[in-house]
């Protein structure tokens, strides 16, 4: 129902009676919330102003890197400021390392930690090794603009490895964007009277235990599909 909202919610679990905006009402035992989230709209390192940096989404979209020499900067709008890890942009970092690689560039990719949160993204890991893909970790804790510093054609990041600064010289710089919670999901958690997290993330029961449960028995909650 394209173009629909909800309107009320009311009942309990098992038995719950839905209001939609467009008149149908319906009664059902159980939701299933996907409030989905959207991309981080960066404005780190001249994001919008320079157009040699792009973002992954960037890349995804059909924009291209002309340059021969691209440093890829991770966590960008995660991690920082209360945000938690957005645990699915290693893999797209690793995959768009990869894949320029194979178009020849030179890619440096600057990392707090590589997040693996399956076993395909140690695979991405050891083929962006094995392509020549070169790592720079930055310090876990420091914001991104601390540890990497932008110069005219050059970054300028602390790697921790070596305890010092190393330059970085760039055509193109690829910001490797979070997600953040969609615009709905405040309306939604009001109608269902669930609760959010400190990002504004629909809180699920337990993270371990009922990741795709929320605290009302019954519904279920997948924050991105
Ligand atoms: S780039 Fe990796 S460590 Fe950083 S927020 Fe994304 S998944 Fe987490």
């Amino acid at each position: 129902m394209l173009g629909t909202t909800i309107k009320d919610v009311s009942g309990f679990t098992g038995n719950f009676h839905v209001v939609l905006s467009n008149g149908v009402e319906l009664d059902v035992g159980a939701i299933i919330v996907a409030t989905g989230a959207k991309p981080y709209a960066p404005t780190e390192f001249n994001y919008g102003k320079d157009p040699r940096v792009l973002t992954t989404l960037d890349l995804e979209n059909g924009k291209t890197v002309d340059g021969r020499n691209v440093a890829i900067i991770n966590c960008v709008g995660s991690r920082t400021s209360g945000r938690g890890c957005s645990r699915y942009c290693c893999a797209v970092g690793l995959s768009k390392a990869i894949e320029l690689r194979s178009q020849g560039k030179n890619v440096v990719l600057i990392y707090r930690d590589i997040m693996g949160v399956d076993p395909e993204v140690e695979d991405l890991y050891k083929k962006a090794r094995d392509a020549g893909v070169l790592f720079i970790r930055i310090p876990r804790k420091a914001e991104l603009t601390e540890a990497i510093r932008m110069d005219t054609n050059k970054l300028i990041v602390h790697d921790v490895e070596l305890g010092d600064d190393v330059e970085v010289p760039f055509d193109n710089v690829i910001l490797n964007i979070g997600l953040m919670p969609s615009e709905d999901t405040d309306e939604v958690s009001k109608i269902l009277r669930l609760s959010k997290d400190q990002e504004g993330f629909l809180m699920e029961a337990h993270p371990k235990l009922g990741p795709v449960d929320t605290m009302t028995p019954r519904n279920i909650h997948s924050r991105c599909s």
